[in-house]
């Protein structure tokens, strides 16, 4: 198996919101605000090589919605998704799988482009994985989410005839090597991919955990739909995590890629910072 970090760009999103009930004074050390309250964030997907398989967790928002959503969003830099598999050598008809953690706009607006005014797939030799569960709760959003799941990128998906559903149990493989686990704080059973690799557990941790200080249990988002749900899939994945020496991948954060945890006076913290790309001189040193 092979992981690659794939940037499939950066966003901007309001502090206040990313951050929770954790005021300003505090977070703003983390990932400083500009004048209008907004933090850069990452949308940092993983390319999973594994046999003949050929697996992206996530796409990032793409580039098909119109200047007016782009005004909420500000997307920045250089990266895209193309440029980053390209620059591992790879292009999107490689991709044999694309998972989706879920399907907020930031999470799979990549997944489908638009040309010539049509919807279509970006990975066309791809089939697209998902779960019943949070593919009806997409279709049929509350009020509070609807803004996340826009019609464009998930509709194409069913349409193209690409749509699979996962159907593993909590905790059971899905490929090999590659386990399921499901949390409902944040969306309705959003998919974390938790990943054997050369002997070490990598868990890609979406938006349970979207950056390296909501490692802190408090550091809940306001955009979660049910925060204390995330905060009891918080605590749990984290002492297991911690137990087992698990490598966490951060989706969202500016900086940091990955960390290892620590657990000391009952709490889990972060122990180190990473790239990805010294994950195997982190496992030797094991
Ligand atoms: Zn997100």
């Amino acid at each position: 198996m092979r992981l690659y970090s794939v940037n499939a760009g950066y966003f901007k999103l309001d502090g206040g919101a990313m951050f929770g009930v954790v005021p300003k004074s505090m977070w703003n050390k983390a990932n400083p605000a500009d004048d209008g309250n907004m933090c850069s964030w990452a949308m940092r997907c993983l390319l999973i090589e594994h046999g003949n398989y050929r697996i992206l967790v996530d796409t990032g928002m793409g580039s098909k919605q119109d200047e007016k959503f782009f005004s909420h969003y500000y997307p920045h830099g250089d990266d895209s998704l193309v440029k980053g598999l390209a620059a591992h050598g790879f292009t999107p008809d490689d991709i044999t799988d694309v998972f989706l953690t879920q399907l907020h706009f930031d999470h799979c607006g990549g997944a489908i482009s638009k040309i010539d005014g049509k919807y279509v797939p970006a990975f066309k030799n791809a089939f697209y994985w998902s779960n019943h569960k949070h593919w009806l709760s997409a279709l049929t959003p509350n009020e509070r989410e609807k803004a996340s799941f826009l019609r464009e990128n998930i509709q194409p998906i069913e349409d193209s005839g690409r749509l699979r559903l996962i159907d593993a149990a909590d905790g059971d493989e899905w490929m090999p090597d590659i386990r399921i686990r499901y949390v409902n704080g944040h969306t309705d059973c959003m998919m974390l991919p938790q990943i054997k690799y050369n002997g070490t557990t990598i868990l890609y941790c979406a938006d349970l955990i979207p950056s390296a200080a909501h490692v802190s249990l408090p550091w809940i988002m306001a955009y979660d739909m049910r925060p204390l749900d995330t905060l009891g899939e918080k605590t749990k994945l984290l002492k297991e995590a911690a137990a087992n020496d698990w490598v966490l991948f951060f989706e969202h954060d500016l900086k940091n890629e990955c960390c290892s945890l620590i657990q000391t006076d009952g709490r889990v913290r972060v122990k180190d910072i990473f790239p990805l790309s010294e994950l195997d001189k982190i496992i030797e040193a094991r």
